[in-house]
């Protein structure tokens, strides 16, 4: 059994747009979550959908989830302080459930693929914990006061993460219960957890069209596109 985490717990902090976080914003009269939960929905292999979102929240999104028939909808989990909290909000919602799989997606990203998520859960036949990713186009420096340049990276040894990520539902529990509060707090990228309990992480090829939106100028590409 596959799980989609759909993560709408944020509250867009850095988008500086009014107080309604990123992913609820109304776009051609429909929230910027229903993209991708419509995706996940209509996806083969995905059994059920799991939405992490604060309570003030949860009125609206069911009036959506029943306008879109999003049958596949299982039940909303709490945010938590940052996002790998709220990932482990919904780890254990689903104790009882035990799915094989899960993937963890963003809201944020309207513009995940069929074929991404696929990809995602056949790299789940061999493996643990799967990841898309981009290549690193620009070069990269490594700064530790953000003034000056410390050391060079190879930019062939670099990738940008994207979700949606997909991992075994009970290695990745474990990985999360293993460590401290402090380590979460510092986690950005649902694999890091993996990463730090040493999980193999294995790269799928990312989708450049999947981007998150975070500043109003990605929130203006999407609208772009949604009118095209
Ligand atoms: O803040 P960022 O853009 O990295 O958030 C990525 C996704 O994680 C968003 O969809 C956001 O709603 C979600 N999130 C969450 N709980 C948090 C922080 C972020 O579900 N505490």
């Amino acid at each position: 059994m596959n799980i989609a985490i759909i993560l709408a717990g944020g509250i867009g902090s850095r988008m500086k747009m009014g107080t309604l976080p990123k992913q609820f914003l109304m776009i051609n009269d429909r929230p910027v979550i229903s993209h991708c939960l419509v995706t996940f929905n209509n996806n083969k292999n995905i059994d059920g959908i799991l939405i992490v979102c604060a309570n003030e929240y949860r009125a609206f999104l069911s009036e959506w989830i029943e306008k879109l028939n999003i049958n596949k909808f299982i039940h909303f989990a709490n945010p938590g302080e940052n996002r790998q909290f709220s990932i482990i909000n919904a780890l254990n919602s689903l104790e009882k459930i035990n799915p094989e799989n899960i993937i963890i997606h963003d809201a944020a990203r309207p513009f995940v693929s069929d074929v991404l998520i696929d990809s995602c859960i056949d790299g789940l036949r061999d493996n643990k914990a799967v990841m898309p990713v981009l290549p690193a186009e620009d070069t990269f420096y490594y700064s530790e006061n953000g003034l000056h340049v410390d050391s060079l990276l190879k930019r062939s040894t670099l990738f940008r993460g994207q979700a949606p990520e997909g991992f075994n539902y009970i290695s990745y529990l474990n990985a999360n219960r293993s460590l401290s509060h402090e380590e979460l707090l510092e986690i950005n990228g649902s694999s890091e957890a993996a990463v730090k309990c040493g999980i193999e992480v294995a790269l799928i090829e990312g989708d450049k069209r999947n981007f998150k939106i975070t500043t109003a100028e990605d929130l203006d590409l999407f609208k772009s596109l949604c009118d095209n």
